[in-house]
């Protein structure tokens, strides 16, 4: 039984660590997730997979960091739970993007996940089609607080930043 918690605390808290201080920031004030993760001209299942460019590990690397320290926290309540944590979490980053190789998820199994809130590939193939949309990278109760973060804070975003030095230099120098 101690197990089966840790593993679920590795996956509920790292998904809230990884969705608030690294998917969200990087959304917002970033580039290396929006340059790799988001990268329209590669296939995503290439990247989030196959991929060993160092900056797609980066990237990989730094989303895991919070799923890691959770582990590392959990590790004396079990250390077989933190373990499984951290491979469902892994085993779920290559699921989630199958889509692109033409998996879709069997009707059956959609019912009980859907009420467990787990992210489908077809979920997280949302947010690589639009991605303002579907964040949470294993649960989706964490889209509608990180959307709600995401506008919070967009008027300091780099997009808002760089629209206003826009308008500033598009203005007719007066002398
Ligand atoms: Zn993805
Ligand atoms: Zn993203």
């Amino acid at each position: 039984m101690a197990a089966v918690w840790a593993a679920l605390i590795v996956l509920v808290v790292g998904d809230f660590g990884s969705t608030f201080f690294y998917h969200v920031p990087q959304h917002l004030w970033f580039t290396l997730h929006l340059r790799t993760h988001h990268d329209r001209r590669r296939s995503f299942w290439d990247h989030a997979v196959l991929s060993i460019d160092p900056a797609v590990l980066a990237d990989g690397l730094l989303g895991a960091v919070p799923y890691l320290v959770v582990a590392a926290l959990v590790w004396q309540i079990s250390w077989q739970g933190a373990l499984i944590g951290l491979l469902l979490g892994q085993f779920h980053v290559w699921w989630r993007h199958t889509t692109e190789i033409g998996y879709r998820t069997p009707a059956a199994l959609k019912t009980p996940l859907r009420l467990l809130w787990v992210v489908l590939p077809e979920d997280h193939d949302g947010h690589h089609r639009n991605p303002d949309i579907e964040f949470g990278d294993i649960f989706r109760f964490y889209d509608a607080p990180a959307r709600a973060l995401l506008r919070l804070l967009e008027p300091t975003s780099r997009k808002a930043r760089n629209a206003a030095s826009r308008r500033v230099k598009r203005q007719p120098v007066r002398v």
